[in-house]
């Protein structure tokens, strides 16, 4: 045994030396102190195994010296220096760290099973494994440690960078799948005793398939490092931010509960991902949707919370990309919706279901009509009418636009045949279609099918086409206007804009957004300026501009003062069946005159439905027949003072305290003390909910809100006795104005 340690320790030893061969020893008895100590020696000085020790006060009053010299430390900088200071935890926040912290540990006096530490006060990082037995006296009163250690710096490094490199992505450096679900359930787990909340924002990209397949995949690589750089811009030390694969993103952000910041958030993660990338000197253009989600109001557990924020995104996808979308109950009837659409347009085109509506596009001065925007209508069997708003975008993802599109052009450039030759037909053009190599084959065949007037057909492009490979799409544009084709810019302004390419690109007409249009005539907004500005760009330019969704006269006053050249909107017309426009051909009327209300309602829709109002002690149930942010008309309580102070419960735990303003009869107009926000989507909703916390304190198990949350936290309500009579509401009443 010794002859092996002597060999070891004598290794750095340059020549080898002749060595009397020695003589045998005999065993090592236990009473032979002297050469036990010997053997222990040799094995500290050899490396293999260092000893500490520790006193009662947890201070270091041993440490095996070839120990020492190997860190590089003094006597002096080790003995009596507190064990807790010595042996750092691993801080590492990746780190397992499912082993007690060695406070505790230390202050129990409780064994140290092997861990590893980091050593203090060490130039080079050094990490040990160490393991020690607490020692005590006969009356049981702690005297020590004693412990073994060895250095294990080489193989944590090797395991860290492992654990690296499955726990990063290594195209973006951000967390990946595992290390994210990791952090969200330690998170979720730790913040549920201390009550806080925990928000998850799901992300994805826009259209970056397009990009990927007309730039190539070490553009698309290089698109998603930029993502991510943005990304971290964005959330900066607000939160964590992985990547889950592909186009996907997740954020979590600790302690955001308040779904207007949540919000705004979202939107300046979407408006900062949709601004222009500059990939080898090529320009791309994607845009992102986002799914909110907060625990613990729409999760509790991890999966729950993803689960939910998985559904908001998928439904902000389906509304129209571009947007976020906080999570709701009811979103899971949306999904059963969206399957339901993919599979049924399939058939769609087969079972005849789908048709062309026409609406009119009128001269600014005379209201004659010039043309007609074709909006494809789908009526389904069950379902009734779908919106455009809602196939279209399931057609791109499924990859049946192109046969729609196909379709749609084929359809109209027959029906314009019978037209007068002074009106043409606008057909939409997705970007999804508009990428695929055989477009400009389809419009020329169904040009020469048709035996149509090229100049009769005009094809809508919205910008998002100047994706990628921004020759080829020039190259299009001027092979579609060889064959005699007019070209608009569809909903100009909302994303994509860049003045630059609109030099380029022959447009014969932009059309101005409708979101430009609407409230341009209420003073709190710049929309005025901008149109203002489309128009005397789209003059220089020699385009026309339409002013799209033009609804009431003072819309029309001031897009008309703005100078834009064409209008279209519901003041016009709707769009019509293909029959009634060619009625209203035949009998010679072309002018449209203006028809509808004089100004623009902010924000208000008409709804029917039940929510409930509380006051003093009681919950009423009411309708609800309009929602702005401000305020709400709701019906079903007879004669409510003005000036009462109510709540009004909205239902997902969202309470909002309102003040009667006006009182006819059954019907009430409240006001909200704090304003609703937007949920991302079409809807309104409160910035802040009842906390399940706040259920859980009242005595209910911990769980996310179910629609029922008032009740869940007020308990049977009883106390003093209604003050307002119910009146009972069907869905077929009218309100009274
Ligand atoms: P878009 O191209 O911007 O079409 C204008 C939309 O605004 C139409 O909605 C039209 O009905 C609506 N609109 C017109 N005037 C007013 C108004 O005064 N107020 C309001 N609020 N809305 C007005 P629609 O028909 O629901 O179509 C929605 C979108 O679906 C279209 O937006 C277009 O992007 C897409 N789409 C419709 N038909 C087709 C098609 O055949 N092919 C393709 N690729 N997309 C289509
Ligand atoms: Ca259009
Ligand atoms: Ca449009």
């Amino acid at each position: 045994m010794a002859g092996l340690f002597s060999k070891l320790t004598k290794s750095a030893e340059e020549e080898p030396v002749e060595v009397p061969e020695p003589a045998p020893l005999a065993p090592i008895r236990a009473g032979d102190l002297e050469r036990r100590i010997e053997l222990l020696d040799s094995l500290e000085d050899a490396g293999l195994g260092w000893f500490w020790a520790s006193d009662s006060k947890g201070r270091l009053i041993y440490l095996s010296a070839a120990a020492r010299v190997r860190l590089g430390l003094e006597e002096a900088d080790v003995v009596g220096k507190p064990l807790a200071e010595l042996f750092q935890p691993d801080d590492d926040p990746n780190a397992d760290n499912t082993a007690r912290p060695l406070k505790f540990v230390l202050a129990a006096h409780n064994s140290i099973n092997p861990m590893t530490v980091r050593i203090s006060g060490t130039e080079r990082e050094t990490w040990w494994e160490i393991a020690a037995k607490p020692q005590f006296d006969e009356n049981d009163h702690f005297l020590g440690y004693r412990g073994n250690a060895k250095d294990v710096s080489a193989t944590h490094e090797s395991r860290r960078d492992a654990e690296k490199l499955s726990r990063y992505d290594s195209l973006t450096g951000l967390a990946n799948r595992y290390l994210m679900t990791k952090q969200l359930t330690s998170t979720l787990t730790v913040f549920k005793t201390a009550k806080r909340s925990v928000a998850l924002m799901m992300l994805d990209l826009d259209r970056f398939k397009q990009v990927n397949d007309t730039m190539g995949h070490p553009a698309g690589d290089e698109l998603l490092k930029q993502v991510a750089a943005r990304l971290k811009r964005i959330v900066g030390d607000k939160g964590e931010i992985g990547r889950l694969g592909g186009d996907e993103f997740q954020v979590m952000l600790p302690d955001m509960d308040d779904r207007g910041d949540l919000g705004d958030l979202g939107q300046r993660v979407i408006q900062m991902l949709s601004q222009p990338y500059s990939i080898n000197g090529m320009r791309a253009v994607i845009g992102s949707s986002v799914g909110i989600a907060v625990a613990p109001y729409d999760g509790i557990d991890a999966d729950e919370l993803v689960k939910a924020a998985d559904l908001a995104l998928y439904s902000a996808k389906g509304e129209g990309r571009g947007q976020y979308r906080f999570y709701s109950s009811d979103l899971k009837e949306g999904v059963k919706h969206r399957h339901q659409i993919e599979e049924d347009l399939r058939d769609a085109i087969a079972k005849s279901e789908l048709q062309m509506h026409y609406q009119p596009i009128v001269d600014a001065t005379t209201h004659r009509v010039e043309c007609m925007e074709a909006l494809m209508r789908w009526e389904h069997t069950e379902r009734g009418m779908i919106s455009p708003a809602d196939f279209i975008p399931v057609a791109e993802d499924v990859g049946i636009i192109r046969e729609l599109g196909e379709w749609a052009l084929n359809e109209v450039c027959h029906q314009v045949k019978s037209w007068p030759e002074t009106v043409r037909a606008a057909v939409n053009v997705s970007a999804v279609q508009f990428a695929s190599d055989d477009f400009v084959k389809i419009v020329r065949h169904a040009l020469q099918n048709s035996q149509v007037n090229p100049g009769q057909i005009e094809l809508e492009i919205t910008e998002s086409v100047f994706v990628g490979d921004l020759d080829r799409t020039l190259r299009l544009f001027r092979e579609l206007k060889d064959l005699g084709v007019k070209l608009a810019l569809d909903d100009f302004g909302t994303g994509y804009s860049s003045l630059s390419y609109l030099r380029d690109a022959p447009f014969d007409k932009i059309k101005i957004d409708q979101s430009f249009v609407r409230g341009c005539s209420a003073d709190d907004n710049n929309n005025a300026a901008i149109i203002a500005a489309i128009v005397s760009l789209a003059g220089a330019l020699g385009m026309e501009t339409v002013a799209e969704g033009v609804e009431n006269k003072d819309e029309l006053t001031m897009v008309k003062k703005q100078g834009a050249s064409h209008l279209q909107g519901i003041l016009f017309s709707r769009a019509v069946p293909p029959k009634d426009v060619l009625e209203r051909f035949e009998r010679g009327e072309f002018e449209y005159e203006p028809k509808g209300p004089d100004r623009y309602r902010p924000d208000r829709r008409t709804e029917f439905r039940r929510i409930g109002l509380i006051h003093d002690d009681h919950r009423y149930k009411v309708v609800l027949r309009n929602l702005s942010k401000t305020g709400a008309k709701i019906e079903g309580l007879l004669d409510v003072p003005v000036g009462t102070q109510v709540v009004i419960d909205l239902g997902g735990g969202q309470l909002a305290v309102a003040t009667v303003r006006r009182s006819e009869g059954i019907s009430q107009g409240v006001e909200f003390e704090t304003p609703l926000i937007t949920d991302g989507a079409e809807g309104l909703c409160t910035r802040h909910r009842v906390s399940p916390y706040q259920i859980e304190a009242a005595g209910r198990p911990l769980a996310k809100l179910d629609n029922d949350a008032y009740a869940a936290l007020a308990g049977n309500l009883k106390g003093s006795a209604k003050a307002f009579i119910e009146v009972e509401i069907g869905s077929g009443a009218k309100a009274s104005a």
